[in-house]
Parts: C-alpha cells; sequence; structure tokens
C-alpha cells in the first residue's frame, strides 16, 4: 500500500544516512521529494536519479539549513518546483563531540545553528504554505540523546533537547489550522558514519540494546512515513522513541 501516493515532501539533508534512507522509502511510498544537501553533490545528484526512476518526481537542492536566506529561497523554489508542500522533514545535523572544558565556542554555536536554528528557519518558511493548504506535516530529527544527555555531547543534546521544545510549541501552535509537528528520536543507528567504528565497540553498543541491534536508516524512515501520512492524522507533539528499546 502506498501511503504518500501524491504527496509532496522537503527533507533537509538527504544526501546520505538517515535522510536518504527516508528519501527512497517516501518514494516507495509514492511521494515526491525535494531534498537538500550541504556538500556532497555527486551523492545528491545520484539520489535524485534513483529517485526519478522509481516514477516520482524528485529534486536536489544545496541549501545551507543554518541560514535564515537560504531557508525562504528554497522553499520559494520548491514551491514554484512541486506547486505545494505537504510535509517538512527537518533532519540535516551534526555533532561536533568534546567533553565541556574542550569544547569551543565556535563547535557550540556550529551545533545549535545547524541542528537547533534550522528547524526554525525552514518551518517558518514553509509555515505561509501550510497555512494556506490548512494542512501539513512536520517532523523534526531529534535524538535519544536529546531526551536522556550524553557526556561529551552538551551541544548536541542542547540542540536536539532543543528541536522537543519547539516541536511541541508548534503543535500547540498550528495545530487549530491541521498542521502537526512531531519528533522522532533515534538510538543508535548504523550508516556509513558507524561502519568506520571499531567492530568491537559498535558489537558493545548492539548488546546493550533491548532488541540487540543497531537501527538501520529504514527503521527511522518507517517511523516518518508514519508521521508524514495519514495514519497519524490525530498525532501530534509527540516524540517517538526509534530506538530499539535504548530508553527503556
Ligand atoms: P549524516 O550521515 O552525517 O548525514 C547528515 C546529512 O545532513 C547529510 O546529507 C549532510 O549533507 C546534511 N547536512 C549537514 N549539514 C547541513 C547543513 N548545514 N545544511 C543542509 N544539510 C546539511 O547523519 P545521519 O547519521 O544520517 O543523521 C541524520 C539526522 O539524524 C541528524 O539530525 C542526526 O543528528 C540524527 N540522528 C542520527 C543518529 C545516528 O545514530 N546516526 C541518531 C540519532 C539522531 P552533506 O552530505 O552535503 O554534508
Amino acid at each position: 500500500m502506498k501511503l504518500l501516493e501524491g504527496k509532496n515532501v522537503i527533507i533537509t539533508g538527504a544526501s546520505r544516512g538517515i535522510g536518504k534512507g527516508i528519501a527512497e522509502v517516501f518514494a516507495q511510498h509514492g511521494a515526491n521529494v525535494a531534498f537538500t544537501y550541504s556538500s556532497s553533490e555527486a551523492p545528491a545528484l545520484a539520489l535524485e536519479k534513483d529517485l526519478s526512476a522509481m516514477g516520482v518526481k524528485a529534486k536536489a537542492y544545496k541549501s545551507n539549513a543554518a541560514s535564515f536566506e537560504q531557508a525562504e529561497a528554497l522553499i520559494a523554489e520548491v514551491n514554484k518546483d512541486f506547486d505545494s508542500i505537504d510535509v517538512l522533514i527537518n533532519n540535516a545535523g551534526i555533532t561536533k563531540d568534546n567533553l565541556l572544558m574542550r569544547m569551543s565556542e565556535a563547535d557550540f554555536d556550529a551545533v545549535i545553528e545547524i541542528n537547533l536554528k534550522s528547524i526554525f528557519n525552514m518551518t517558518k518558511a514553509v509555515q505561509r504554505t501550510m497555512l494556506k493548504q490548512r494542512k501539513g506535516s512536520i517532523v523534526n530529527m531529534s535524538s535519544v540523546v536529546g531526551v536522556k544527555g550524553n557526556a561529551g555531547q552538551a551541544n548536541y543534546a542542547a540542540s536536539k533537547a532543543g528541536m522537543i521544545g519547539f516541536t511541541k510549541s508548534v503543535a500547540l501552535e498550528l495545530g487549530s489550522r491541521n498542521i502537526r509537528c512531531n519528533a522522532i528520536a533515534p538510538g543508535f543507528i548504523e550508516t556509513e558514519m558507524t561502519a568506520k567504528l571499531d567492530e568491537k565497540v559498535v558489537e558493545g553498543w548492539r548488546n546493550g540494546i533491548p532488541l540487540k541491534r543497531g537501527g538501520t536508516p529504514e527503521d527511522v524512515a518507517n517511523a516518518c512515513v508514519y508521521f508524514a501520512s495519514d495514519l497519524s492524522a490525530y498525532v501530534t507533539g509527540q516524540v517517538l522513541n526509534v530506538d530499539g528499546g535504548m530508553l527503556t
């Protein structure tokens, strides 16, 4: 069953990892996919081609989610290219881990701007379109670290916890206009990035998870399908942990 047939979706940071997984699963469900990248042009163009071959409309845009002006220009362009926007997935994110003692101001600011300010930029830019349509679904990619905290990730945890407060506030503000806003808190998701880690360390992480495995980008993408589709028509302001039971 195609749950997103005909819906126009924008996903930030889909050139690799979880964002790429979301773009692929959304296209399988019939969504037209606009997506952004920061610097990975070749993988982004390859993904655009693969998604188009699946029979949906797909387009890659180079856009820095941390820039208010670029987010405004991006949404204007996507509205022109796709006519409407039904779903926004705020996925772009970075880490710059360090103990607080060694964390520079620049590394704190960069993580807050790319992870947290970006969702303000994108939501502000898209809200006019969704208000006019009187419908929309916004999904913010938080993290279990935003719920629980993590030593060595004060900047990242603050940005991900901030996303949860933003999500709940937007849900309360825009609910009367049929615009929903939810967050996903992934646990340990295995991507190309984690493939570079020491196998013994990764095995230790897997063993600590009740479901005894790391998550896949598809696991996170399936939760996004739920929030993006009409299956969740009466669900807003929620945080869904996709973590194999890690926080339970
Ligand atoms: P990833 O593999 O590092 O991919 C990050 C994506 O974001 C890339 O497409 C990158 O584009 C894009 N990006 C980075 N900075 C950007 C910017 N300023 N503007 C626009 N796009 C930008 O990360 P991931 O592991 O898939 O994680 C995706 C999201 O899930 C992040 O928000 C992350 O915090 C969250 N998350 C991940 C995990 C995990 O275990 N992996 C767990 C919890 C939460 P380029 O390729 O062009 O740089």
